[in-house]
């Protein structure tokens, strides 16, 4: 069964580690992150962008996968399926749809309509028991079509926004989608320190979580950061992998083009992506 991100994060927010969201594609990116959870007794955060959901045929269709992939699996640890930077009307989509979770991505308004928006969806979410994240200040680069110019979130935008009853709140530091440029100045910790003090308990949210550097990601849990997206990086090395089988040439080993065979390596390279993510946020053995 989905579980809301709620209790996973508010216990990651008390406990001072993170759970990873892991942006899915299709069948073989849900399989092996849940397993990995599992294999690890982590909570998790499985995450759709708009751009995913409408390739994976429909916010129903991925409903239906992770659910039944939950049972024929055995995963029994708190799986949470989550809508990645949704827009207001993809936000209703996934919920009626049957989603845990959804994030409201505001940013792109200004603050009085993404605080009226946001506002109407805690209570729809309220209602139904699922768990809402919210945004203030864009993330930077692109993802998906969703272009952010990487602005640094105001503390006091995020308080009110924190104070509308949101489960989780993404605000910008500096952070930005896909690989980080050679020039980049790094996570603003001045920043998070102050939302992280505007915000209360409010778990905040990483975007971006792709290239950080592992002493950054611990720096930015130890100042409430507790649920960090993984999205670029199992990409990454799925396509590392997957060329890897092609260029040795086993697709033309036997029965090589089998795509249970030559998605295989592909898949294990996810499972150690997330792995490894998964011991770098600390929440192994939390489920
Ligand atoms: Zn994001």
């Amino acid at each position: 069964m989905l579980v809301s991100a709620k209790e996973m994060l508010t216990k990651a927010k008390e406990g001072h580690y993170a759970v990873g969201q892991f942006n899915i594609n299709n069948l073989e990116w849900a399989k092996a992150i849940l397993l990995t959870a599992e294999e690890m007794k982590s909570p998790v955060i499985l995450g759709v962008s708009e751009g995913a959901g409408k390739y994976m045929c429909g916010y129903k269709t991925i409903v239906g996968m992770v659910e039944g992939m939950i049972e024929g699996l055995g995963i029994t640890v708190p799986v949470a399926l989550h809508l990645d930077h949704g827009s207001y009307e993809h936000a209703y989509k996934c919920i009626e749809a049957g989603f845990s979770s959804v994030m409201f991505d505001g940013s792109h308004y200004p603050i009085d309509e993404n605080i009226a928006k946001t506002k109407e969806l805690v209570a729809v979410c309220n209602e139904k028991g699922l768990s809402l994240e919210a945004e203030v200040g864009s993330i930077g680069g692109e993802e998906d079509g969703v272009i952010g110019g990487g602005e640094v979130a105001d503390p006091k935008e995020c308080a009110m926004i924190a104070g509308l009853g949101v489960t989780m709140l993404a605000a910008g530091i500096g952070n930005i989608h896909g690989k980080y440029p050679e020039n980049w100045k790094g996570l603003n910790f001045d920043v998070l320190a102050k939302i992280s003090e505007e915000c209360g308990d409010m778990p905040l949210v990483l975007h971006g979580g792709t290239g950080i550097p592992a002493d950054m990601i611990k720096k930015a849990i130890s100042l409430g950061v507790s649920k960090i997206n993984v999205n670029t990086e199992c990409q990454l090395s799925f396509a590392a992998a997957t060329r890897g089988y092609i260029e040795a040439g086993k697709d033309l080993q036997g029965k090589g083009f089998d795509p249970r065979k030559l998605l295989a390596p592909g898949v294990e390279a996810i499972k150690a992506t997330v792995r490894e993510k998964i011991e770098l946020f600390g929440s192994a053995g939390k489920a």
